[in-house]
């Protein structure tokens, strides 16, 4: 027996968030020397559960001399790769991986892997709930509820879905989800990327990198971003592209409003009238999801009856109420102007436009025509609103500013009229008046409730 079998590797965490502590409770049973260190400070709640798996941790510091004797790090996706000590490991040649390259490596489900610049958690909800819906043994982790490692840890499942962003992409070595969608690909975080747009679409297609040709690759064929790129850097894996704007022989696409989707000569049909979800871009979501649980073997009238009754995703074009006949409705967590843009699309009425917050150097110009068409009144409701008033105040009549949420909501109910609508859709971060994008979605909420 070789005795260095008995030595356990050491596993520096990174980070003690969802993904760092689910980190460490998978590497403590497959029989890690774990150890998580943390500069800001740690929530109560993780703390207890690093008590409770007995597992060594610091915050407030990063002590080089317990971080740098590793085997292998997780780095959470939080952290910059420019920051001094990820350096020093890379110089020491210690492999840094992301939470999902570990957590991989520990299950043989079949993994769908989800990433895109907009849309993610809808199309990962959307496709857990179908393949559910289908009887399969399935996990939804990745971004959304607990971490892909601890749901390894806690009970193997056959299938995993996943939400993937750049940051977890960035730090795989094998990991190779058998299908992939990336819903599309704007430019967002640009600041972890040298602000070169092209390094943030190629962590994007890192998906793609380990896949072969048993695999898939679904995606947006009307995204120019992906189809370029797609020209110049093809991908082992099998297209299975969707669209709206036209026929796609092998994939998805939308006729005379009807949903279609061909895979190897069979056929799958679906009046887009009958989803739940509303909008173009659901429409998307809906083709990129249908495909996945196609190629999973779900029935085909399970699949249409999972789209029929899905209840929607929190603050995401979410309904709130409805007052003397005008509809709220909640859109917080569109964050950039692509999501507002289709926020804006889906609107059939008058709409009183709350927006604003903390600006990512947003260009507003492909939201004009839409503006000038549906907006009857603008709500700006953040700290500094000088753009928003410069980009629209010549095209609506009615512009006003606040920094509180009870306020616009009130401004906005004395607006609008019958048969009109009230969207919260900021094109911005939250930060600047709210903790992050669900508790400005709450308090919007609550200040229609107290209506
Ligand atoms: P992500 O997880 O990628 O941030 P979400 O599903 O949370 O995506 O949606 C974020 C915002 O983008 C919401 O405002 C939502 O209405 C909008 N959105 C959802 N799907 C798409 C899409 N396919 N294209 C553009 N915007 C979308």
């Amino acid at each position: 027996m070789n005795p260095k079998s008995k030595i356990k590797k050491r596993l520096v965490v990174l980070g003690a968030g969802e993904s760092g502590v689910g980190t460490t409770i998978l590497g403590k049973k497959e029989g890690f020397e774990v150890f998580v260190s943390d500069k800001g400070t740690i929530t109560d709640h993780y703390k207890n559960v690093l008590i409770n798996f007995e597992i060594e941790w610091e915050e407030g510091q990063h002590t080089e001399a317990k971080i740098l004797n590793a085997d292998l790090v997780m780095k959470s996706p939080g952290i910059p790769d420019t920051v001094p000590l990820v350096k020093k490991l890379k110089e020491k040649k210690i492999p840094v991986i992301s939470e999902i390259e570990f957590a991989s490596g520990y299950t043989q489900a079949t993994v769908v892997g989800i990433t895109g610049s907009n849309g993610k958690t809808t199309t990962t909800m959307l496709t857990n709930h179908i393949l559910k819906e289908g009887g399969l043994n399935v996990g939804m982790a990745g971004n959304i509820g607990d971490s892909f490692a601890q749901m390894v840890a806690a009970s193997d499942k056959e299938n995993f879905v996943l939400e993937i962003s750049s940051f977890q992409l960035d730090g795989i070595v094998d990991f190779k989800p058998h299908i992939a969608i990336i819903t599309n690909i704007t430019p967002d975080h640009l600041d972890r990327y040298d602000n070169k747009f092209e390094n943030y679409i190629a962590s994007k297609f890192r998906i793609a990198m380990n896949q072969t040709e048993e695999d898939y690759l679904i995606y947006d064929a009307d995204d120019k971003v992906i189809t370029e790129w797609l020209q110049s850097h093809p991908v082992k894996s099998k297209l299975l592209p969707f669209s709206v704007e036209k026929e796609i022989e092998n994939g998805a696409y939308l006729k005379e409003n009807n949903i279609i989707i061909n895979i190897a000569n069979e056929q799958f049909t679906m009046p887009a009238d009958t989803l739940a979800l509303e909008g173009k871009h659901n429409i998307k979501n809906t083709m990129a999801a249908s495909t996945a649980a196609q190629l999973l073997q779900i029935r085909k009238q399970t699949i249409r009856e999972s789209l029929e009754n899905f209840h929607g995703v929190e603050h995401r074009l979410e309904k709130v109420l409805k007052i003397f006949n005008v509809q709220y409705i909640n859109d917080s967590k569109a964050t950039n102007v692509n999501a507002t843009f289709y926020a804006l699309d889906s609107m059939t009425v008058p709409t009183i436009w709350i927006v604003g917050g903390q600006d990512k150097g947003n260009d507003y110009t492909p939201l004009l025509p839409l503006v000038r068409e549906k907006v009857k009144a603008i709500i700006c409701l953040g700290i500094d609103n000088t753009k928003i008033v410069k980009s629209f105040g010549n095209i609506v009549d009615l512009v006003v500013e606040t920094t509180d949420m009870d306020e616009a909501v009130r401004m906005a109910y004395k607006i609008a009229e019958r048969n009109e609508a009230v969207l919260l859709s900021p094109a911005c971060a939250s930060f600047d008046l709210f903790e992050n994008y669900e508790d400005r979605g709450r308090q919007f909420k609550a200040a229609i409730r107290k209506l």
